[in-house]
């Protein structure tokens, strides 16, 4: 077994995001490739659950990822189900040719997603493109409803992401509207993007490399779903995002913008330049993964007691597998 060193740390969030305002994790740093790994499953998944994650971060740490086909990878400004005002601001400070906007937030109405629509339309211009995500809120008839009137509203919708909550909600809803559907949420475990294609649910398949088991097994997926992907992040630091743009810089097709553009939601950060996009893009780091810097990985480290937790989360993982006898 590869002897790693183990770095956990602890990073508040700018902004609370679903529910999270500190980012835990830990890098594995394997001395021998002198690469690096990030594992940062979130709080209340149990190590079944985490253990994919833990493969994603050991294939970085061994810089066992495929060549890139890219040399940078398109990204998203995402826009929070703010006012019209404030999303136009958003938009305009983010630089990025395609907007995702939050839709569908409890206590506001349709009525409000349409105007932050409008703004971020007027915001982007003609040629930028304009994906809304639901985060599973609607039922099938709000959903149709609601995507003719958002689909008017901001002059044509790229996709609408997991616009209701189950796959089988998914596939009706894409029988009886235009706006091509894209499934996020519905796709967390390797076996989900198969479901996703075989109930013909979905136009997009959303893939995150942590919770599916690296790059390389989500290059294996998007070709065995025959599906477009959009690369996404999971709220890590550069290092866990680099694992993201390696897949985005390895599919042979990549027709929409990625979801990475996630590390400014961060206090701090690991690498020495962080991942943060430039021109609407991130670009493909020479090597793999960026450079840890040592100053900012004192910074972020996690207090003992956490460092602690950790620790006892990753032998809960080794030993699952010891069980499993793999
Ligand atoms: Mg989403």
């Amino acid at each position: 077994m590869t002897a790693y060193d183990v770095h956990a740390w602890s990073v508040p969030m700018r902004v609370r995001f679903r529910g999270i305002t500190v980012r835990e994790g830990v890098l594995l740093h394997d001395p021998a490739t002198g690469g690096w790994g990030e594992w940062s499953p979130f709080l209340d998944y149990d190590a079944r659950v985490a253990e994919p994650w833990l493969r994603c971060a050991e294939e970085a740490a061994a810089g066992d990822w495929p060549a890139p086909l890219r040399d940078r990878v398109p990204v998203n400004v995402t826009v929070p189900a703010v006012g019209p005002e404030r999303a136009a601001e958003v938009v305009a400070a983010g630089g990025c040719g395609t907007a995702k906007v939050k839709v569908a937030e409890p206590g506001q109405t349709l009525a409000d997603d349409e105007a932050r629509l409008e703004a971020v339309r007027d915001a982007l211009g003609p040629d930028g493109l304009v994906r809304v995500d639901a985060n599973g809120a609607w039922d099938v008839d709000t959903a149709v409803r609601a995507l003719r009137l958002l689909d008017r509203a901001a002059g044509g919708l790229e996709y609408a992401e997991q616009p209701c909550a189950s796959v089988e909600e998914l596939a009706e809803l894409r029988r009886r509207v235009d706006v091509p559907v894209a499934a996020d949420e519905s796709i967390r475990r390797a076996e989900d993007p198969y479901r996703v294609r075989d109930l013909e649910a979905a136009d997009v398949a959303v893939l995150k490399v942590q919770p599916l088991g690296g790059v390389r097994a989500c290059v294996r997926i998007a070709e065995d779903i025959g599906l477009p992907v959009v690369v996404s992040s999971a709220l890590e630091t550069s290092v866990g995002i680099a694992a993201g743009v390696a897949l985005a810089a390895a599919l042979p097709e990549l027709p929409h913008a990625c979801g990475l553009a996630t590390v400014q939601l961060l206090a701090d950060d690991v690498a020495a330049t962080p991942l943060l996009p430039r021109d609407g893009a991130l670009a493909v780091p020479a090597g793999g993964g960026p450079q840890v810097d040592q100053d900012a990985l004192a910074r972020v480290a996690a207090d003992p007691a956490r460092a602690a937790h950790w620790a006892a989360r990753l032998a809960e993982v080794r030993a699952l597998r010891q069980d499993r006898g793999s």
